[in-house]
């Protein structure tokens, strides 16, 4: 059951409401993702350019970080035995910046430090200035002082020889970060997944001309353009093609042949002017055909030559709503991201939903209310509505055959 706080007398049961020739949503993703393989070819990439890139070895570090015992304060460093009752006043025989070493501390005396300073030997605490009363020459610690308080300790963060990241990370920019820490600054990565794209259609034209009539612009070049794009793919795009056996045929031989994904958009669907299934047949394998879900229904999904194929269908909303849920975590494992399946959670609804036999993506707008997440629908649910997808945060999934009532907790993916 995907949709909690459902009552039983309303809930139906995914197979009374199925229609059964379609493929379930999680039965097609796992069928997909058990024929990916992720991409093994390698390349090596400075760390100013490896935003995104995802390892392809675990990294080492050969240094401690931090690399020495530093002061987390700016304040004094001490024996902490000299400062056991409030009030003891130490001459300060030193001043230590962060970037200076500075000298043995002798007992019953102070060390002026600064945060990221290395502490000097024999001191085992800094106290922080605001604790401190200081003249020229003593300070006045008014607190009592534990032995290692405000000290990082060498190797805190990373231990030398230890590994910092495991291949299968995909770097952002923490990742990157961290690595610079152990003074990284060239790795090995696997090298950026070849995707093809085309777009099906005789009726769409590039935006930037006039519209003829019967004529609509090609907005999903752009939408799946984008989405590639933020996923750091290589995009091959081989544009428009005619609604013809022949011109699909050709473009899907092209595209094939240099990229590891094919993904297209329109002509998966049942009319007679859908030809892009029936070319897969014809060059490839056709492996899954038609998911029980809304949007989405006519995706196909195959094989051409080494590349594997993914025919998304022409509304605008379907190709955002299955790029989301099957392109993304196909294209996660592809890349070699060990973290690729897709995660949901939970919102409260505040509509009223009852879906039919397919799986339903609605798309929803989030807002806090009394210190729960709210989901808003969008009034106009059509697959053709790409405003709602702009208007949106995210979707509510709806499993087959369930009613929804306002509160219910529901299924939640984040764009
Ligand atoms: P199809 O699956 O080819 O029958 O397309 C379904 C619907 O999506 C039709 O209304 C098409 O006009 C529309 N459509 C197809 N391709 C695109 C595209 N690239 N951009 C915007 N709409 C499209
Ligand atoms: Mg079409």
């Amino acid at each position: 059951m995907k949709n909690e706080k459902v009552k039983n007398s309303e809930v139906k049961t995914a197979d009374c409401c199925a229609t059964p020739d379609l493929i379930s949503v999680d039965q097609a993703i796992e069928k997909m993702l058990s024929q990916a393989e992720p991409v093994t070819k390698t390349e090596s990439v400075d760390i100013l350019d490896a935003l995104n890139r995802v390892l392809a070895e675990d990294l080492l570090s050969t240094i401690n970080v931090p690399g020495y015992d530093n002061s987390a304060m700016d304040g004094y460093a001490v024996y902490s035995d000299d400062c056991q009752t409030t009030g003891a006043k130490l001459p300060v025989t030193q001043r230590i910046p962060a970037g200076q070493v500075g000298k043995v501390l002798k007992k019953g005396t102070a060390a002026r430090i600064f945060t990221g300073a290395p502490i000097p030997e024999g001191a085992d605490a800094v106290v922080m200035q605001e604790m401190c009363e200081s003249d020229d020459n003593d300070v006045v610690i008014n607190t009592v002082v534990k032995a290692n308080s405000n000290v990082r300790r060498a190797g805190e963060d990373i231990a030398e020889g230890h590994i910092v990241l495991n291949a299968g990370k995909q770097l952002r920019a923490q990742e990157l970060g961290l690595l610079a820490s152990v003074g990284l600054a060239q790795f090995t990565v696997i090298t950026k997944l070849k995707v093809a794209t085309f777009f099906t259609g005789d009726e769409i034209v590039a935006p930037g001309q006039a519209l003829k009539p019967g004529q609509i612009y090609n907005s999903n070049r752009y939408t799946l353009r984008g989405l590639l794009q933020s996923m750091d793919c290589e995009i091959i795009d081989f544009g428009i093609v005619p609604d013809t056996l022949e011109a699909t045929m050709e473009v899907l031989k092209k595209s094939a042949s240099g990229a590891n994904l094919v993904i297209t958009s329109g002509g998966v669907s049942v009319g007679e002017e859908d030809y892009v299934r029936i070319a897969l047949e014809k060059l490839g394998a056709l492996s899954m055909w038609r998911i029980a879900m809304k949007p989405g229904k006519p995706v196909a999904f195959g094989k051409v030559d080494n590349a594997l194929f993914m025919g998304l269908p022409g509304n605008p909303v379907s190709v955002f709503v299955t790029f989301l849920l099957f392109a993304r975590p196909l294209i996660l494992k592809l890349q070699g991201i060990d973290n690729h399946l897709t995660k949901f959670t939970s919102v409260i609804a505040d509509f009223d939903w009852t879906s039919g036999s397919r799986q339903e993506y609605l798309r929803v707008r989030l807002h806090q209310e009394s210190g729960k997440t709210v989901a808003q629908l969008f009034p106009h649910q059509g697959s053709g509505v790409l405003s709602s997808a702009s208007w949106a945060d995210g979707l509510v999934e709806v499993a087959i055959g369930i009613e929804i009532k306002k509160g219910d907790t529901v299924r939640y993916l984040a764009f």
